[in-house]
């Protein structure tokens, strides 16, 4: 017997009851971005894994054994995107808009891939909405970034339900002086650090701060800080980020551990967490990488960011129950016509409706059918008022207008009338 086809694990259709939620979210999304003055940009899913290589980080978890990677029949290696921030820093060199010092403020959004093991909140196809900005380097610009995710927070009703983690990770300098000093630590400490802090501690020092293992973590309840490491400038630009976060009313903690999975980070670093999905409780996530143009092979260039993984904001909102009404109906009216006249009259009335009222969200029966089927169908539709076209009705010319959720009683509109008709009785979303 042949195996059933399946999607692959961790890469999930996203179906027809689920996709008015992420439309209202993604449109949410996409209508805050336009009001702060950010620019959509989109990219190709595939890169050359050379690009991730280079801008990721050889020893992050994303390069050395998440990424799809395969070679095309050029015998390139290719590398399906694992985040955003390679691609649009590629993309704004490649094409030469930020080369001059120009400003940018760019998002995107699409879909991600990643080899981890799939559970509630991760996933191997996922979805990000991201935002870039280029050749702004005061925390002015990391403020709005923030501020812009509190404002969707209110508008998305999952406010209470999130709180913002910060840390600065200093300019490259200071926090070279930090690496040193941390590895003097944990060096005197090797053989009580777990085996992948062990690794980590010749290949990127950094993230063992970032370990999940208990023994490594309370080794480093003693190790040095990077706060005592900053210079004048981190601790400026840390302090002006505070301060403006201040102003905005809006509430953090200081996570000292905060690091990053990727490489690139400077200064800033920031995430949304929630508690109310399980282990993976980051919903947003962000940072200054300045020094990431410039090692990409660009002209020096400031740049910060953040990236928000919608499949778990999508999870937020249904916990929270934080569901609009108005987005489960999708259907205004529906109309039924009985026998051949009827449908052609129909026809003709629904398209002249569409032209009246290009926002009426209207479903037309298709495959003919008894009174009761195509009531039960209109009823099903979710439709507020079902538009019955008969004998009766075509002889006089008129719609019989009938209320499916118990506004009113059914009554006969005149076929010039109707468009008028509708217009005053459906409250458009
Ligand atoms: P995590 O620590 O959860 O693995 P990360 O640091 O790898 O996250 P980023 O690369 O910063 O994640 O991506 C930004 C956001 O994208 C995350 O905060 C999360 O919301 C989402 N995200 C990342 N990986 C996945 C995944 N495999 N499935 C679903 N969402 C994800
Ligand atoms: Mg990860």
């Amino acid at each position: 017997m042949s195996k059933s086809l399946q999607a692959i694990r961790g890469m999930n259709d996203i179906l027809p009851e689920q996709t008015p939620l992420w439309r209202y979210f993604e449109s949410t999304v996409a209508r805050l971005l336009d009001n702060y003055g950010y620019k959509q940009i989109r990219m190709p899913i595939v890169e050359f894994t050379e690009l991730f290589k280079r801008s990721i980080g050889e020893v992050t978890d994303i390069v050395e054994k998440e990424m799809y990677t395969f070679e095309d029949r050029n015998g390139d290696s290719l590398t399906l995107r694992p985040e955003g921030t390679a691609a649009c820093v590629r993309a704004v060199l490649e094409h030469g808009i930020t080369g001059g010092g120009q400003t940018q403020k760019l998002w995107y959004i699409g879909p991600m891939f990643r080899h981890e093991r799939p559970q509630k909140g991760r996933y191997r196809q996922f979805h990000q909405i991201g935002c870039e900005v280029f050749n702004l380097d005061g925390p002015d610009i990391d403020a709005e970034l923030i501020v812009l995710t509190w404002r969707l927070w209110g508008q998305l009703g999952i406010r209470d339900a999130v709180k913002l983690e910060l840390n600065s990770l200093g300019t490259s300098e200071s926090r070279g002086r930090y690496r040193e000093a941390l590895v003097e630590f944990l060096s005197a400490h090797l053989d009580k650090l777990d085996e992948d802090s062990q690794r980590r501690l010749k290949t990127n020092p950094l993230r063992v701060l970032d370990t999940k293992n208990a023994d490594t973590q309370a080794i480093l309840v003693d190790a040095p800080k990077m706060a005592d490491y900053l210079d004048d400038e981190s601790r400026t630009h840390f302090e002006g980020l505070k301060a403006r976060l201040d102003a905005a009313g809006i509430p953090y903690v200081i996570n000292p551990k905060l690091v990053r999975g990727l490489d690139y980070y400077s200064k800033t670093v920031f995430e949304w967490v929630t508690d109310k999905l399980g282990a993976q409780g980051t919903v947003c996530a962000g940072g200054r990488y300045d020094g990431l143009v410039e090692q990409m092979g660009g002209k020096p260039t400031t740049g910060v960011g953040f990236a928000m993984g919608i499949e778990r904001l999508i999870l937020l909102l249904e916990t929270l129950e934080q569901i609009p009404e108005e987005i489960s109906r999708q259907v205004d009216v529906y109309l039924c016509a009985f026998g051949e006249a009827a449908e052609l009259a129909g026809l003709a009335l629904s398209e002249q409706l569409r032209d009246q009222l290009p926002s009426l969200r209207l479903q037309v029966n298709a495959g003919a059918g008894s009174f009761k089927s195509q009531f039960k169908k209109a009823d099903k539709s979710g439709a507020l008022y079902a538009l019955i076209l008969g004998d009766d009705e075509l002889a006089q010319q008129v719609v019989s207008v009938k209320p499916l959720r118990g506004q009113g009683e059914q009554q006969s509109i005149a076929f010039d009338a109707l468009a008028a008709h509708l217009a005053t009785c459906i409250v458009q979303g």
